[in-house]
């Protein structure tokens, strides 16, 4: 298969030197991305910011900042790849009038207007071909498994994999992740503890199970 996943976090700009961003470390979608390259897919990768080599093997890697410049990644390749997998913590709000200049702290804390970011996953399946697949994430804190439903649906995806990344040894930047697999047919599929690149496999073989 031809794969395109994104990875890491977004940064969304306050003034020149400072940001909004989430605790997110890329592994999960760079484990993706190696695990998809050796099994033999042409993979591309959308990342953020993040302190990881890229993997090896891949065809392109594409470095971007903000939810905006990914979206913008995710909608030049999209239509090139036959599955997109949206590992990703894309930031939901930004700044709506970043400071041009550095922001004085003797001026008190800043009034921040926010707006949305757009929902690049809501956008995208909107744009799917038949033969396309999309794999989402839902990451929650608690039981995320309701939530991973409604944006299963909502976001119109053929897989999700859903995490609680409230527990140890899950989530942000761990080596290990558990994840429950939720299918567009109704299937649920708990994966145990296991290695993010372990995780990844499973996540590969559940897209190509949909092909
Ligand atoms: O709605 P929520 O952000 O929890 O959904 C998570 C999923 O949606 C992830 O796959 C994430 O990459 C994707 N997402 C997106 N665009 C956004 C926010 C999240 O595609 N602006």
């Amino acid at each position: 298969m031809k794969i395109l996943i994104t990875a890491g976090p977004t940064r969304e700009a306050i003034d020149p030197v400072r940001f909004v961003s989430n605790h997110s470390s890329g592994r999960m979608g760079f484990a993706l991305a190696a695990q998809a390259a050796k099994a033999g897919h042409t993979t591309r990768l959308i990342s953020g910011p993040v302190s990881l080599r890229p993997p090896r093997g891949l065809q392109q890697t594409i470095p971007v900042t903000t939810a905006q410049e990914m979206f913008h990644a995710v909608q030049e390749h999209f239509p090139w790849c036959d599955a997109l997998i949206m590992a990703a913590a894309v930031a939901d709000w930004r700044p709506k009038n970043p400071g041009t200049r550095k922001l004085k702290k003797q001026d008190g804390p800043p009034a921040i207007q926010w707006m949305r970011t757009p929902d690049i996953l809501t956008t995208i399946a909107k744009q799917k071909r038949a033969n396309q697949r999309i794999c989402g994430f839902a990451a929650e804190v608690g039981d995320p498994i309701p939530e991973a439903q409604r944006k299963l649906k909502a976001k119109h995806l053929d897989l999700i994999a859903a995490n609680d990344v409230s527990l140890p040894g899950a989530g942000f930047s761990t080596p290990t992740n558990i994840i429950t697999l939720l299918y567009a047919d109704g299937r649920i599929q708990p994966l145990p503890k296991l290695s993010k690149p372990a995780c990844a496999r499973h996540i590969l073989a559940a897209l190509t199970s949909l092909r």
